[in-house]
């Protein structure tokens, strides 16, 4: 940061023109979808650029921008996945966890829960859990399912993989090991700390399911619904077992 093009520009690029480019992309690489992403000025380059237009800047991966600066791949397929991004097409933006060999865990705010199987379920449907590994040696699978308040899904954790569904999303950054979505809604965001080996912290979540709303801060974690009323949890860990909610 800080540094200047020989036209002045800075490589700074104002929010809300970042705020456009990750929306026009679809909040992923435009080749192939990854949501940890550079933004990178494709026509002209950075170094010959005389302002950040977002339409000339897309968001790449570090595997395709590298392609990219070695020339294995033209500019012309950039500017045509600009044009038809990968996470438009597909509907959803991705990457991977590092899972460790040890049991995935998940913490709702400070409280802290792991289990092989489900580790969170509303009725029939298993909202956080676990599978065990696929052969001896791989790592354990971590599962997850977001909803907005609306309960459209927004993001889901498949087998140590998140995707994003770029319908239901408004704004989507992956800064560091965070992960943070916000719906049209200003009181829809999710934010996730990816904390390695397979520790995912929900530091803020609000979404409905089956008429049970869940909430997390960094602290607390609660549910309510209209026939289960409301529970608050503060510093509670939840092993070995899963944690049902019956609706009907
Ligand atoms: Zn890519």
């Amino acid at each position: 940061m800080g540094e200047v093009n020989k036209y002045g520009l800075s490589r700074y690029i104002p929010a809300g023109v970042a705020s456009q480019v990750r929306r026009e992309c679809g909040f992923g690489c435009v080749v192939c979808g990854k949501s940890v992403v550079d933004y990178e000025h494709i026509d002209p380059e950075f170094a010959d650029a005389h302002s950040h237009e977002p339409g000339r800047i897309a968001l790449l991966c570090g595997g395709c921008h590298d392609n990219v600066t070695r020339r294995i791949w033209s500019k012309e397929k950039i500017r045509q996945a600009r044009a038809n991004p990968f996470c438009k097409k597909k509907g959803f933006s991705w990457g991977g966890l590092d899972t460790g060999l040890d049991v995935p865990g998940i913490s709702f705010g400070n409280n802290f829960a792991t289990n092989i199987g489900p580790i969170f379920q509303i009725d029939d449907t298993v909202l956080f859990g676990t599978l065990p590994p696929e052969e001896p040696g791989a790592p354990f699978r971590l599962t997850a399912r977001f909803f907005d308040e609306e309960s459209r899904p927004t993001m889901q954790i498949v087998d140590n993989e998140w995707k994003l569904n770029v319908g239901a999303t408004w704004d989507f950054k992956h800064v560091g090991p965070r992960i943070k979505i916000h719906g049209a809604n200003s009181k829809d965001r999710l934010e996730l700390l990816i904390a390695g080996q397979g520790h995912i912290v929900i530091e803020r979540m609000n979404f409905t399911f089956n008429g049970v709303t869940l909430m997390a801060d960094r602290e607390n974690f609660l549910f309510r619904s209209d026939t289960l009323g409301m529970r608050v949890f503060t510093d509670c860990s939840f092993h070995h077992h899963p944690f049902v909610l019956h609706t009907t």
